[in-house]
């Protein structure tokens, strides 16, 4: 009989970085891990603020724990090290500091790898249903003997939910993380797993996220997950908040494709937190799964319209693109100005392809979202067309993309709001439109306050940025 894979959801209740270390190790022992060679870190911070994102992110105390941990149970070793790239545009380093990941890495002497700073270098795909023959993965990821995987326990209303599988999303660069990060993310992630194995992953679910991922309502779980492979500890993940595993379709798709079980009979399920006792916990743990034409409310100034979408696997809805990343930014703009929705100017939000008239109220504007949407029709008496420049993966050159750099994708969204100032309507294009274009565009479009220029954020991210275009530049020179 084959041996099952085993899982342990241990308690823990606050974030005390000396009792963490402790069930770490504990986790290492019962599991068989010992890490050794080149130890790489992979933490959750797609972003942090104290204030305007407190929990979003893998807590340093957690990575503090899991480093001490670490040291006490590796041999022969190479490096330990931090990496992680945070959201798009924004420089990791910068996410980092509002972590408080800078004074961990300095107590414990190890590095860090920012993975927008760093090389990426292709990896060759051989499963006959991935998307594309490479893939790009940061360099001290390829060069890592021992990958460990620190995810954060969040609902995702792109995925669902974000656990082992999902958080390698956070390892590209920018130029390659937004290449098939739109109605293919489920495709990617199982993509991701042929190249990116963990050999140890660390779950934080002391305090989860709901809802949302860069906004998430935080609900005290107490716990800590433990495995050492990805399927397995998601598959557990799932049953901890009542969500069938074949739902989570990147966990299905990696599964199917052989990485691992998607069955709780296949794993053994062990530790101090019986799962029952977890979802007893859990029962009122949120989502947000709710397609965006339904979800803002009749109360609300911004109306969804949503079209068919480009390929067969999901005609009638884009998960992973646009759809979720206005969602985000709307929550982004809430945690700021509560009541926006109703104080915002009137919005018509239109994505996929519509056909036939869309009936706007007399002072409603339309924002026309992503490259898969098209229309055609009449705006205040003019005709108005909108064409699809939707491209499949294999049209996507993974070696050709675009920057996608923080400055000039700021100036070019900006000049288009700027260009289409007095008109009805504005068309913004991308494959997906990003959660911070979504921010631009609602607040030029909504005439709500830019929360993308949020005074408490602009100037440390500006200057993190420069130092990471320098430092950049320096690593490509010297190598
Ligand atoms: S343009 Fe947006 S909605 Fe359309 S497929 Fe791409 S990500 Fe999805």
């Amino acid at each position: 009989m084959a041996m099952k894979h085993k899982v342990m959801i241990m308690r823990c209740e606050n974030y005390d970085s000396e009792k963490i270390s402790g069930i770490i190790q504990e986790g290492m022992e019962k599991l068989g891990v010992r890490p050794a060679g080149r130890i790489l870190l992979k933490p959750n911070v797609v972003i942090a603020h104290p204030e305007v994102f407190p929990h979003a992110f893998t807590r340093k105390e957690f990575l503090d724990g899991v480093i001490s941990a670490t040291k006490a149970k590796a041999t022969d070793v190479r490096e330990i090290a931090v990496g992680e790239r945070c959201g798009i545009t924004l420089a990791t380093r910068w996410a980092f500091e509002n972590a408080g990941y800078r004074e961990v890495i300095k107590k414990h002497k190890v590095k860090a790898y920012y993975f927008d700073e760093v090389r990426q270098v292709p990896r060759e795909l051989k499963e006959k249903n991935a998307l594309r023959k490479n893939i790009f993965i940061p360099e001290p990821i390829a060069k890592a003997d021992f990958l460990i995987n620190l995810p954060k326990f969040k609902a995702h209303p792109w995925c669902r939910l974000t656990l082992s599988l999902k958080n390698f999303i956070g390892i590209q660069d920018d130029r390659h993380r937004l290449v098939d990060h739109n109605i293919f993310l489920e495709h990617k992630i199982a993509d991701l797993q042929e190249v990116i194995q963990p050999k140890f992953i660390a779950v934080d679910a002391i305090i989860a996220g709901q809802k949302m991922m860069l906004t998430p309502t935080p609900f005290p779980m107490g716990a800590i997950v433990m495995g050492t492979n990805s399927c397995a500890v998601d598959t557990v993940g799932c049953h901890m908040v009542h969500v069938n595993p074949k739902d989570l379709i990147h966990l299905r798709y990696a599964s199917e494709r052989g990485f691992g079980p998607m069955n709780l009979e296949e794993i053994d399920v062990l530790g101090n937190f019986p799962l029952r006792e977890v979802q007893e916990k859990t029962r009122n743990f949120e989502f947000c799964m709710e397609h965006i034409d339904s979800y803002f409310g009749a109360e609300s100034n911004l109306r969804c319209t949503v079209g068919t979408f480009p390929e067969k696997h999901s005609p009638d809805y884009c998960w992973g693109g646009c759809p979720g990343a206005l969602q985000e930014a709307m929550h982004i703009f809430k945690a700021h100005y509560p009541n926006v929705n109703r104080e915002m100017k009137k919005v018509r939000y239109v994505v996929g392809r519509v056909d036939g008239p869309i009936e706007l109220e007399e002072d409603e504007r339309v924002i026309f979202a992503g490259d898969c949407t098209s229309w055609e029709g009449r705006i205040n008496g003019d005709p108005v067309k909108i064409e699809s420049r939707y491209r499949a993966p294999q049209e996507v050159d993974e070696g050709k993309t675009k920057s996608n750099d923080m400055l000039l994708k700021t100036w070019k969204t900006l000049w288009n709001c700027l260009r289409h100032k007095n008109f009805r309507y504005i068309h913004a294009r991308g494959c997906p439109v990003s959660v911070g274009d979504h921010v631009h565009y609602l607040s030029a479009i909504g005439k709500i306050p830019n929360v993308n220029f949020d005074p408490r954020m602009l100037v440390p991210v500006n200057i993190a940025y420069w130092k990471m275009r320098t430092l950049r530049a320096l690593h490509r020179l010297i190598k």
